[in-house]
């Protein structure tokens, strides 16, 4: 009978207690991609609630960036921003200055006036503007002619320039998610929003598996990455494509060709935040592997994982097999 009594008092001890140490996951869609968080709570409401606040944030960043809501203030700095200054928010502004860094880091691969000619790409219908537009509209791909001023504002020094933040804005999301769980005390958490990932911690004693979607085999990884208290994105030209005469035409555009970047197929990038390896996979696929494993070398903290156009593999100096 004693084990019986045990059974018994160990049953109502668990339901007396609401302490609930586990895994807490949620999936959503939200900026045309799918998202997730999953985290590690003692206690079920305040999981359940960090995980509404995470789905609250992206939504929040995706209608102050995204260029097809009406009432984003990106969209009003692309109506307005060539007559007139624009007020902007302090976010919008230290975005479009992390966009600028990173467009004078490159040498102009990244950047977000790439929209002047990308906005007429329309991947869903196969879609792509004419080489007459292209060449027309080329020299509008210029980061110097977004100006910030002091007083917080942004004006664009050439009609009919347009910006888009879709290679750093899911990335910036990521973060403000994390921190925002880091505040929460939160201390073994994942959250992703596309190809962009950053984990938290680890799992608990574990590491996080991140994987990396291959390329040609759509849902099909490639290879499982270990990895803690670090972000990870990966570009690729799968995600938004079409083929037009033998030719992928995909969502990453060189700036010095008005065309989709050709030297890489697919790029992946480690580093402490996720703004940061978000650009700076979108970056190096522009540059390819030989300009883009230079710059990577000059960073502290960052490494990269890139596949050419022949599809060879390329590292940077610090993950090469010793
Ligand atoms: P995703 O996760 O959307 O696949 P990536 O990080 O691979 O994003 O970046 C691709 C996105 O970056 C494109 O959809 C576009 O919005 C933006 N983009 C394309 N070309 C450039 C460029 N030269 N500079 C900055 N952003 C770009
Ligand atoms: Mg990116």
């Amino acid at each position: 009978m004693k084990w019986l009594v045990t059974a018994v008092m160990m049953t109502v001890l668990l339901l007396a207690n609401p302490v609930a140490a586990e895994w807490y996951r949620h999936d959503f869609n939200v900026m045309g991609t799918s998202a997730s968080v999953e985290l590690w709570s003692e206690n079920q409401q305040q999981a359940d609630l960090l995980i509404a606040q995470v789905v609250a944030e992206m939504e929040r960043i995706n209608q102050l960036l995204s260029p097809y809501i009406e009432s984003s203030e990106l969209y009003r700095v692309n109506q307005l921003a060539a007559t007139e200054a624009q007020n902007i928010s302090p976010e919008f502004y230290w975005l479009l200055q992390r966009s600028i860094d990173f467009s004078k880091l490159s040498q102009g691969a990244f950047d977000i006036t790439f929209a002047s000619v990308g906005y007429r790409f329309q991947y869903r219908e196969s879609v792509a503007p004419s080489e007459e537009f292209i060449q027309q509209h080329k020299a509008l791909i210029d980061f110097r002619s977004i100006e910030l001023n002091e007083a917080g504002q942004v004006k664009f020094s050439k009609p009919n320039t347009r910006i888009d933040l879709g290679g750093i804005a899911k990335g910036y999301a990521v973060d403000r998610c994390i921190e925002l769980l880091q505040k929460a005390q939160v201390a073994h958490a994942f959250v992703k929003a596309g190809g962009d990932s950053r984990v938290l911690g680890d799992k608990r004693g574990r590491l996080w598996t991140i994987g990396i979607q291959h390329p040609r085999q759509p849902g099909a990884v490639l290879t499982q990455l270990p990895l803690e208290n670090v972000a990870i994105s990966t570009s690729g030209d799968y995600e938004r494509f079409f083929i037009k005469n033998g030719e992928r035409v995909h969502h990453i555009i060189d700036p010095t060709t008005g065309h989709s970047a050709n030297k890489s197929i697919s790029v992946t990038i480690l580093a402490n935040d996720s703004t940061t390896a978000d650009a700076l996979s979108t970056t190096v696929f522009i540059l390819g592997p030989e300009r883009g494993l230079k710059l990577i070398e000059t960073l502290n903290n960052v490494s990269a994982i890139i596949i050419d156009s022949k599809g060879q593999f390329h590292y940077s100096s610090d993950l090469q097999p010793q």
